[in-house]
């Protein structure tokens, strides 16, 4: 590939270098160049350039001696949030090329790029203000002429790797508690959507941070991913992706270095309904935090229980939302296209299978017939011995499930190896703290779903991650703790 392409995206011209960042530098990489398309066109956008090993050894080097030298413990805390408001201000100013560039990239209408880019500059800014809000603490140990400092340090080098679904933010929810602790970063796209990283790298440029506290590698997960995950002088990898890929770079980290890892991973979350609920309201709810994003996103409220008194009420109302869901790419739909064929064809599987297993409501087929667009697609009769039921779709498609009770509803919530989000539709506060409580995930929305802030930690429990990004807990997983002990 060329050094830098000028492309249209979204009625716009943008130009960005399509090299790997490297110390401060923009390089040509070794590795074989990625094509990104437009899935909602499927048309080429550009090739960027990819790192082979040496190219990934340069960065893990430069990174190391950024860390050792120009930045981490040798800038303030001050300094670093002030480059961080300063980077979050110059995206800002160029918010509109940024937002075309993931629509493009990703397929989504340019609101919901734009209201990516919104939480991500949030969350930078976040970050910023707590760059020097750092604490240790000091320990009694029984002596008062001793005492034992408790410090606070950025953990190293530090390696990200981020999915295709929220290119912009998950980058944000990476680079930003990172660079706030002083950790030096690589950072790895997902190979369907390099191009916004670039265009931000080059942003980046304007700020002023020591060369090699960024490095920017494009590449397979295979070629790139994997030789960070085992690299010796990686001191931590932050993973967000399949819970499939995020078991074998944990099992990379346990037999390198035992580097420190955190890990977003898959899901499939449960929205149980019940008969106190605003039915219109659980409704709405439901089909936000369902086809957002169109399905492809981890926290999507997949499977729908619903109390059996207002079953029959409750999926009559849904599909009634569900019809009037715009898809397209025009700035009123709801959803754009899937990231890629191989997406768009394993999702309209999966639709094939539920018609077998269940009762298809509405949808149930390809939307247009130009880009890798699904019909908002809601089936019920579907229990949990089904295929739709219990795997990840990562598309629009609703599996809604009938229970008897609350210990039933509880238990079909709970009957999964993920335990990322849940929700509760209830106006019964006994039964809303009751279900709160016994729902095993990172987080349980009451009468609401998907909204995230910042400030609220963010995660899974059991298969769906390790740790947890965002609020205060999104620092520390960027730093160690170091003791003084005196004599
Ligand atoms: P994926 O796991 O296939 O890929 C994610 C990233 O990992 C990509 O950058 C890819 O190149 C890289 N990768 C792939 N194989 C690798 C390997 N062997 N070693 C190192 N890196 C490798 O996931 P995806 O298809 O891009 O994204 C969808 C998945 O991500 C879904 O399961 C979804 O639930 C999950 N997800 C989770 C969150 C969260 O915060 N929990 C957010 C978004 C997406």
């Amino acid at each position: 590939p060329s050094a830098q392409v000028t492309v249209q995206v979204e009625g716009k011209s943008v130009t960005f270098p399509t090299q790997l960042y490297i110390n401060g530098e923009w390089v040509n990489g070794h590795g074989t160049p990625l094509k990104s398309f437009n899935p909602a066109t499927e048309e080429l956008i550009t090739a960027v350039h990819t790192a082979d090993e040496n190219d990934i050894e340069l960065a893990v080097q430069a990174a190391r001696e950024a860390f050792e030298t120009t930045w981490s413990l040798n800038v303030a805390g001050a300094e670093r949030g002030r480059l961080l408001y300063k980077f979050a201000d110059i995206i800002e100013a160029n918010l509109d090329t940024v937002v075309a560039l993931e629509a493009a990239d990703g397929g989504k209408p340019l609101q919901w790029a734009r209201g990516d880019l919104m939480a991500s500059l949030a969350a930078i800014r976040y970050y910023a203000g707590m760059a020097d809000k750092i604490q240790g603490f000091t320990c009694e140990v029984g002596d008062p002429s001793k005492s034992v400092t408790v410090r606070k340090e950025p953990i190293g080098v530090v390696a990200q790797i981020v999915p295709w679904n929220f290119p912009v933010m998950m980058w944000a929810w990476k680079i930003a508690p990172a660079l706030a602790a002083g950790c030096s970063i690589i950072f790895k796209p997902a190979e369907n959507t390099p191009l916004a990283a670039l265009y931000l790298t080059k942003l980046m440029e304007q700020v002023g941070w020591p060369k090699g506290a960024f490095n920017l590698l494009n590449g397979t997960g295979k070629v790139v991913g994997e030789p960070l995950a085992l690299h010796m002088d990686i001191d931590k990898i932050a993973f967000t992706g399949s819970t499939a890929v995020g078991r074998h770079i944990s099992a990379c980290a346990a037999k390198s270095n035992l580097k420190r890892v955190t890990l977003e991973l898959g899901g499939k979350s449960p929205n149980i309904v019940f008969p106190s609920a605003n039915l219109q309201e659980a409704a709405k709810w439901a089909a936000f935090g369902l086809f957002e994003t169109s399905g492809q996103s981890c926290i999507v409220g997949s499977r729908i229980l619903v109390h059996e008194d207002i079953y029959e009420n409750f999926v009559s109302d849904f599909v009634k939302v569900v019809e009037k869901i715009r898809v397209g790419k025009d700035p009123k739909a709801f959803y754009g296209s899937l990231i890629s064929k191989v997406q768009f064809d394993k999702v309209l599987n999966y639709i094939e299978i539920g018609k077998k297993e269940s009762k298809l409501e509405t949808g149930g087929a390809r939307h247009g017939d130009k880009g890798y667009f699904v019909q908002p697609t809601v089936f019920s009769n579907v229990n949990m011995t089904h295929q739709i039921a219990r795997e990840e779709i990562f598309g629009p498609v609703a599996s809604i499930i009938k229970f008897k009770d609350e210990k039933e509803a509880i238990s079909i919530a709970n009957d999964t190896t993920y335990g990322l989000a849940a929700a509760v539709h209830t106006l019964d506060a006994s039964q809303m703290a009751r279900v709160t409580r016994r729902l095993r995930a990172g987080t349980v929305w009451v009468n609401q779903y998907s909204v995230l802030h910042p400030n609220v930690p963010f995660g899974g429990v059991r298969q769906s991650g390790v740790g947890r990004e965002l609020g205060p807990n999104g620092i520390e997983n960027y730093l160690e703790t170091k003791v003084k002990a005196d004599d």
